[in-house]
């Protein structure tokens, strides 16, 4: 008789968080996890999450959140409990939740999608824009044209033995001995695993931040972790309308290279000036516009808001897509014009704010 397999080891854990504005809330919620890698299937009142760490189950009842995770890893429970908690807590922010888990522990855990890059080599795109090109083992995750985004963990120059945030049985990222290291979320420019290597494009803003600050001073040899990926690409399409800023940038590049030669339509880039255009490949349909902000401060234009709400759409709706990642405000006032003015469905867009103008962090 052929050798009985065991049967697998489940991992389940529970959790139920008081959300009073929980019927709001859902949507949001359920639309912000669906752009996380993970797979979101109704059924009737209860919502399964399908990830990559395993599988959840979402309900709602009397303004009450009940979530439950199940892996056959016992590591993975606390990723996957920290991959749904992030958008949770990101669309309920002013909840301040605490998530109070019962059921199986694993203690604390590694980052399961964490891997460790160095800096293969810089380049000075433009005078704005410094693109590195990292090399890393084990990059295969992240080469999916459906989830473009990453987040990188900045380490100290010279650092010879990195050290990583874990997770613990809350879903919450630990650093050592407190010794927290700046993290940022970027695009990824392009990947190619096979040579190990990813390229991502900083844009140097002038108000720089430790990513920037890093990506500034950033030499062979320097050391990020990246873990991911997340976040929509765009879905097939006839006509398609590209907006961002300097940090939407790369990855409407990246779209644009990905794009069949029919396609029409246009890309709309908000730039610093005449100096920071870039050359890109694109369809001779799509349309590339330039907008200078000739001088004024980012996030203070109306740029990119005017150049979405001149765009004449095509009657079917169902067979365009709008991709874009910008400062919030200009990410505010153009979600409101496809929402109420274009009447783009819901499914036909992927709009990210990518920064906000008046946050200090
Ligand atoms: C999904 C997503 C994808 C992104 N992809 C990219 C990418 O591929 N390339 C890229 O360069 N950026 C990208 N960004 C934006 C990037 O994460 C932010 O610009 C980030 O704040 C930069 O970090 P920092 O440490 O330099 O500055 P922070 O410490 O975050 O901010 C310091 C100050 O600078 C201001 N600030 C932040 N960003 C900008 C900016 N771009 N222009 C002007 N002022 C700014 C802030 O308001 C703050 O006052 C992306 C963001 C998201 C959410």
């Amino acid at each position: 008789m052929p050798p009985v397999s065991p049967q697998k080891r489940r991992y389940r854990a529970t959790t139920i968080v008081a959300l009073p504005g929980v019927h709001v809330l859902l949507e949001p919620i359920l639309a912000s996890i669906a752009t996380h890698d993970m797979a979101v299937v109704r059924s009737g009142d209860h919502f399964e999450i399908q990830s990559p760490f395993g599988v959840a189950y979402l309900e709602m009842q009397s303004g009450r959140l009940y979530l439950s995770v199940e892996t056959d890893n016992q590591n993975a429970l606390n990723r996957l409990k920290h991959a749904l908690i992030g958008p949770i807590s990101f669309i309920a922010a002013s909840e301040k939740l605490e998530f109070d888990w019962t059921g199986d522990e694993a203690g604390l855990t590694p980052l399961e999608d964490l891997r460790v890059l160095r800096v293969r080599n810089t380049t000075q795109l433009t005078p704005r824009m410094r693109r590195i090109v990292f090399e890393g083992d084990d990059l295969f995750r992240f080469d999916r044209d459906d989830q473009l985004h990453c987040r990188l963990i900045f380490q100290p120059k010279g650092v010879t033995s990195p050290e990583w945030p874990a997770l613990d049985d809350r879903g919450r990222m630990v650093w050592p001995e407190q010794r927290k290291l700046a993290t940022r979320v970027y695009t990824i420019r392009a990947i190619d695993p096979r040579k190990d290597e990813i390229t991502i494009d900083f844009a140097l803003h002038h108000d720089a931040g430790p990513a920037t600050r890093w990506a500034i001073n950033a030499a062979p040899g320097d050391v990020v972790g990246i873990v991911g990926p997340a976040a929509d690409g765009p879905k097939p399409a006839q006509f398609h309308v590209l907006a961002g800023d300097e940090t939407g940038l790369p990855g409407i590049a990246r779209i644009l290279e990905t794009f069949d030669r029919g396609v029409r339509g246009f890309a709309f880039v908000e730039i610093h000036g005449p100096d920071d255009k870039q050359p890109l490949v694109h369809p001779p349909g799509i349309e590339v516009r330039w907008l200078d902000r000739e001088g004024a401060a980012p996030g203070t234009t109306t740029l990119l808001v005017d150049a979405v709400r001149s765009v004449a759409w095509p009657p079917d709706l169902q067979d365009s897509f709008f991709w874009g990642g910008c400062e919030h405000k200009a990410f505010r006032q153009i979600h409101r014009i496809l929402r109420n003015e274009v009447r783009l469905p819901r499914e036909r867009q992927v709009l990210y704010s990518h920064w906000h103008r008046s946050l200090r962090v």
